[in-house]
């Protein structure tokens, strides 16, 4: 079977309400699909996995993010190249705050960021919790949402949705999340790939037509999570 590597950032630092499973939802619709997944942990400290068909990174509190600030900054090129060579990423909370430009906490420490996303982040008092429903090119996507970082997207960086539901970046301006090339911010846990498949979906084409420059898609029986998502469209914030 055709191989797509996966690796996935600080997986003991940034896993804020069970983010890994996105790796998991990741492996199974790759298998699913006709291809191996082959996954590769990055500690801080490794040296940048040699293959990479796609990044994965969860959220984390504040202090994780400050723990993880070096190493990132150091692997920061080799991951920018790879967003130039249109590998697909998914960034979630902690991970995408540290793609933009820096991270002000509420403590006034600054996290410094790789500046993939053209985004700050500025840590407020209140904590933005609650279920999430936004608006995507990939449909409707549901989440759950816990940061108290208020993100503000650049003049020229797209969102990745447009909030019908809850607080999305910073609670002001609607935006959800961030897109450039193919790599993809959101405050959405839940983790997001479970609940939203056909959003899961779309990253496994763009990383297998980056890597093997075709694909074929696959019926999957989507049934369970067609439950949960109907459930998730019927709970307040
Ligand atoms: N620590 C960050 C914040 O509170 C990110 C939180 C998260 O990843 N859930 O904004």
């Amino acid at each position: 079977m055709k191989e797509i590597h996966i690796l996935h950032l600080y997986p003991n630092e940034l896993n804020t309400y069970g983010d890994h499973g996105n790796r998991l939802v990741l492996m199974k619709r790759l298998g699913w699909t006709g291809y191996e997944p082959v996954v590769h942990h990055h500690h801080p400290g490794d040296s940048l996995a040699k293959q990479i068909d796609f990044v994965i990174g969860g959220g984390g509190q504040d202090s994780a993010q400050a723990d993880v600030q070096a190493d990132i900054l150091k692997i920061g090129d080799g991951l920018r190249k790879l967003a130039e060579s249109g590998v697909p990423m998914l960034t979630i909370c902690g991970t995408y705050q540290l793609f933009g430009h820096r991270f002000v906490t509420n403590t006034g420490q600054e996290v410094k960021g790789i500046s993939i996303f053209d985004l700050e982040t500025v840590g407020s008092d209140k904590r933005m919790i609650g279920n999430v429903m936004v608006k995507s090119e990939f449909g409707t996507i549901f989440g759950f949402e816990n940061h108290s970082g208020q993100t503000f997207l650049g003049e020229n960086q797209a969102p990745l949705a447009k909030v019908l539901r809850g607080n999305g970046n910073n609670g002001k301006d609607k935006t959800e999340g961030a897109r450039s090339l193919n790599v993809f911010g959101t405050y959405l846990h839940g983790p997001i790939l479970p609940n939203n498949p056909a959003f899961c979906d779309e990253l496994i084409k763009l990383a297998v037509e980056n890597h093997y420059g075709e694909f074929s898609r696959r019926k999957i029986d989507d049934s369970l999570s067609e439950m949960a998502r109907a459930t998730a469209r019927r709970r307040p914030y």
